[in-house]
């Protein structure tokens, strides 16, 4: 019987205080080489072979209880069943951390842990390994269809950070709004610059965004109205966990930083464009992104993304001391956004990738803590709207259709400046690997129409979304 502990999960780590390896740790390597296979048929381009498992909270109509679970293939696997079932242990003296509603009391155990458990998840799951794949009852209870799981958030998000590290994407903006010869601001290239978003308004995959209202300015008008945006827009972001907070003045150094960071997920954060033109001066976005923030269920470890790590873009100026972190900052992580409005088919719109990143998540951790702010298990920091160089990769349609100057033109005709209601917006992300993919699933959201714009308008005056 195999009994794992606490003191034998940390002593197959490298000893305390040793630099951990920015891609990963000894566990990853373990699961990438040599490749291992699962008893389960995996499609070579499905985004959740054994090279990935990545965790998430599901539930389903037969049990449903939230639980946490791995994505293997087109199956969930049941963190919870295989808990109670006595083959995954590795919370301290029989409690149980895969039967909650969230992963937050599982990341709280450490990274030695998480490291541990997929591993063992891993081994599980191996053709070679004979307790799951020879137990029908067990595989009867905790293996569910991916189609019939509901996921759920998969961690309670304290705080919510948004960075702007794409350079191309600040440098679109800039030239759109300000200046196209001085798109960056000055303190651009010095450091990653970000605001407070809100955590109460993020939700998962799935979730229907309701156009929000708000206050408008129209470019030649004197006084604002307030009326649904006309300009609500997609941002393509990843953003990664929190797993290992820092005490309140203690900042995370750079080279510390991924040992803090669970994992990523795709996140779109929705915008409205018209609302921020008019309200972000001087501190910044509101109104027009607060209304929600759709993130995708599945959390994929750093530990999969490990074979994935290369360097980010040369930075000049070269960052201050604390800002400069040794080892690959970025991800070779490709990403596609695609658009289906009501009743016509799925057309990919844009695709980029998040190794085109300025500045690295080390460096938006670092930056982040060192004023002595702390961070806590489930913080979730957005890396801001991922752009690429030419307007096929660009990661909003403000700047696809270059703020309404350059529609967009849709397969069957249809045009687009900004969404519409009824338009669903999929993003999709993997990383390549040869002859599987380590990849996040999807995060998709649809727009429905505001709320009757006359009973809130205290002027009397209507307008309509329009697009
Ligand atoms: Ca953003």
């Amino acid at each position: 019987m195999w009994t794992p502990t606490l003191a034998a999960a940390a002593a197959a780590l490298p000893p305390e205080g040793a630099q951990f390896a920015p891609w990963g740790g000894p566990a990853a390597l373990m699961i990438a080489q040599p490749r291992p296979s699962a008893f389960i048929e995996v499609a070579p381009d499905s985004h959740f072979p054994i090279q990935n498992l990545p965790f998430g909270i599901f539930s389903t109509i037969a049990d449903p209880r939230p639980r946490a679970g791995v994505a293997i293939g087109e199956l969930v696997l049941d963190l919870a069943a295989l808990e109670e079932a006595g083959l995954l242990t590795v919370a301290p003296a029989g409690s149980r951390v895969f039967d909650r509603d969230t992963l937050n009391g599982f990341i709280a155990l450490g990274r030695p842990l998480w490291t541990h458990a997929r591993s063992r998840v891993g081994d599980l799951l191996n053709e070679d390994h004979p307790d799951l794949r020879d137990n029908a009852g067990l595989r009867a209870r905790a293996l569910v269809p991916m189609r019939e799981a509901r996921m759920h958030l998969p961690v309670a998000i304290g705080g919510y950070t948004d960075f702007y590290s794409s350079k191309e994407h600040a440098t679109n903006v800039g030239s759109m709004f300000r200046d196209p010869k001085n798109a960056l601001l000055p303190n651009w290239r010095h450091l990653p610059v970000a605001y407070n978003g809100r955590a109460s308004s993020v939700v998962v995959s799935g979730t229907p965004i309701r156009r929000p209202r708000g206050q408008l300015k129209m470019p030649d008008a004197e006084e604002p109205i307030f009326a649904p945006t006309r300009k609500l827009d997609f941002e393509l972001e990843t953003a990664f966990i929190v797993g290992e907070g820092n005490a309140l003045g203690e900042p995370i150094a750079v080279d510390d930083a991924e040992r803090h960071i669970f994992g990523l997920v795709l996140m779109n954060d929705w915008s409205a464009r018209d609302i921020q033109q008019w309200e972000y001066v001087p501190l910044g976005p509101f109104n027009a992104k607060t209304f929600a923030t759709s993130v995708s269920p599945w959390i994929v470890t750093l530990d999969a993304l490990s074979p994935f790590r290369v360097a980010g873009p040369v930075q000049d100026p070269h960052p201050l001391p604390y800002l400069v972190q040794t080892g690959a900052g970025g991800l070779d992580l490709q990403l596609e956004v695609a658009l289906a409005s009501s009743g016509r088919t799925r057309a990919t719109i844009s695709r980029t990738n998040a190794r085109h990143l300025y500045w690295s998540m080390a460096q938006q951790l670092a930056h982040h803590t060192v004023s002595g702010c702390n961070t806590r298990v489930g913080d979730l920091m957005g890396s801001g709207t991922i752009s690429g160089s030419t307007p096929d990769s660009f990661g909003s349609l403000l700047e696809i259709a270059w703020n309404g100057t350059r529609p967009l033109a849709l397969p069957g005709g249809a045009m687009r400046s900004f969404l519409e209601d009824g338009d669903e917006v999929i993003m999709t992300g993997w990383c390549q690997g040869d002859g599987y993919r380590v990849g996040f699933g999807e995060v998709r959201g649809e727009i429905l129409p505001s709320p009757d714009s006359r009973r809130a308008n205290p002027t009397g005056r209507t307008t309509g979304a329009g697009g």
